[in-house]
């Protein structure tokens, strides 16, 4: 039994406002879900983050009132929290007596998403998506799963479906695919013992696609993707709280590292991740970047070509 964690990375609307939507799932057996999970937990603590969410999104940007606070680097993580709250306390009474309410709220959000992680520098807190990356990226059980749709090249007009739901179909099939794979073939087994490695899939808890990619699942078992018959992948999605799941974190930064690869070229964490993407006959097939056919990006050659090469 394997489950894969889903999560997404950018806008689904076109244009919206990233330049791509990525939808990625990381597969483990489920008797390798202690060890991941207690590998995220000591990590976390190193960090002194051991209740909060790893979001990736939220932890990789730079916090300006940090950058305001003199010799940051030399306090402790009490002094740096109450530096950072004094400042962003201020600001707050500045903006709600301001006429712009937009802008109170969009601040009031960063603050309040970014809270658990004002006691880290922005370099220990690369350092801590790193760790994490490299753990995930030595988890040599694990797949990775994912497609990325380059907005740009997605025409509304001519496409049957949004972004999403054929992100959606794209996962599901190259999941439905692994599975076959890695199930053993008629006769490898005595009789009567179970043949087939069954998958579920757990999602991010989120309103708007909960029902459509249950009902997406439900059409998929009766009807089969675009692609394949689901022979393997049981039920319909499960949706949980991503602040409870460590594993729905994991799959959160695997979407984001792909987007950020593909929208700013950012390789040291893509690096690290990628040689998870599942591989068949030599080619990468679990992660595809959907856009001009001369694209030369990693992914776009591994599809093409094996093994896949970073320019140095
Ligand atoms: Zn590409």
């Amino acid at each position: 039994m394997y489950i894969c964690y889903i999560d997404e990375s950018g806008t689904p609307e076109v244009p919206g406002t990233t330049s791509h939507y990525v939808l990625a799932g990381i597969s483990v057996p489920i008797w390798f879900w202690r060890t991941c999970e207690d590998e995220i937990a000591l990590i976390k603590r190193r960090y002194a983050l051991e209740s909060a969410e790893i979001h990736t999104g939220w932890i990789m940007r730079r916090y300006q009132e940090q950058i305001r606070v003199p010799n940051f680097e030399s306090l402790n993580y009490t002094q740096r929290i109450s530096e950072v709250e004094k400042i962003r306390r201020a600001e707050l009474l500045r903006l709600q007596a301001a006429p712009n309410r937009k802008r109170f709220k969009q601040v009031d959000k960063t603050y309040r998403m970014t809270r658990p992680y004002i006691h880290l520098s922005y370099d220990e807190r690369r350092r801590l998506i790193k760790d994490i990356a490299t753990a995930v990226g030595n988890w040599r059980f694990a797949r990775l799963f994912a497609e990325c749709i380059d907005k740009v090249h997605f025409d509304p007009t001519r496409a049957t479906c949004t972004p999403d739901e054929q992100a959606f179909e794209q996962l599901v099939s190259r999941y439905e695919r692994y599975l076959d794979n890695i199930s053993p073939s008629q006769g490898q087994l005595p009789p009567g013992q179970l043949q087939t490695s069954f998958g579920l899939l757990i999602h991010d808890n989120n309103e708007t696609v909960a029902k459509k990619h249950t009902d997406l699942m439900k059409s998929f078992h009766n009807n089969g993707t675009l692609w394949t018959r689901i022979q393997h992948i049981i039920e319909t999605p499960l949706f949980v709280n991503s602040e409870l799941t460590s594993m729905i974190q994991i799959a959160d930064l695997c979407a984001y590292v792909l987007r950020r690869y593909l929208e700013n070229q950012e390789e040291e964490l893509f690096r690290l991740i990628f040689p998870r993407a599942d591989r068949f006959g030599g080619q990468t097939v679990g992660v595809r970047h959907f856009t001009a056919s001369r694209c030369t990006c990693a992914i776009c050659s591994s599809h093409r070509t094996a093994p896949f090469s970073l320019t140095p």
